[in-house]
């Protein structure tokens, strides 16, 4: 293990102690990895990533360990009507998604840059507002959309 994954290592520790949840071997590396590797990963994602670098960690240890994280307020679980499962978000400032569809890869999106006036008049409070953009990038070479988000 290199000197600085050690080093987010201890850091990941020290996130998880403050949130209340006790940083067992298996949960750090969970969360090492949703917190600061993953990109929007599914809890498949990150059972397929944590059997490459910390085998025999359950499934239900996977869930578990995600859902403790959610209800900490650490990374948000979104549910997109494109795909079966959730995705985690480490991002929890408030911010939209592209999805391009080709690679089924999702981009952040600053709110800013999003037009969205909803018109539905007295009737309803609005709580937030959750917008999936679909398309395609037209050079995959080239990073996502040309928005950035900044983090709170
Ligand atoms: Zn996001």
């Amino acid at each position: 293990m290199s000197r600085n994954k050690e080093r987010g290592m201890h850091k990941v520790a020290e996130i998880l102690r403050s949130a209340g949840i006790r940083p067992t071997a298996q949960r750090i590396a969970i969360a090492q990895y949703v917190l600061r590797e993953a990109d929007h990963p599914t809890a498949e994602d990150v059972k397929a990533h944590l059997d490459r670098v910390f085998p025999m960690v359950s499934t239900a240890t996977v869930y578990n360990t995600l859902n403790a994280l959610v209800e900490h307020g650490l990374i948000r679980a979104i549910k997109f009507p494109h795909a079966d499962a959730a995705i985690y978000d480490q991002k929890m400032h408030h911010h939209y998604h592209f999805l391009d569809e080709p690679s089924g890869r999702l981009y952040d999106v600053d709110p800013a840059d999003v037009q969205v006036k909803p018109q539905l008049g007295a009737t309803c409070e609005i709580t937030e507002v959750d917008v999936l953009i679909r398309g395609r990038l037209i050079d995959p070479g080239l990073s996502g959309p040309s928005t950035t988000v900044s983090p709170t």
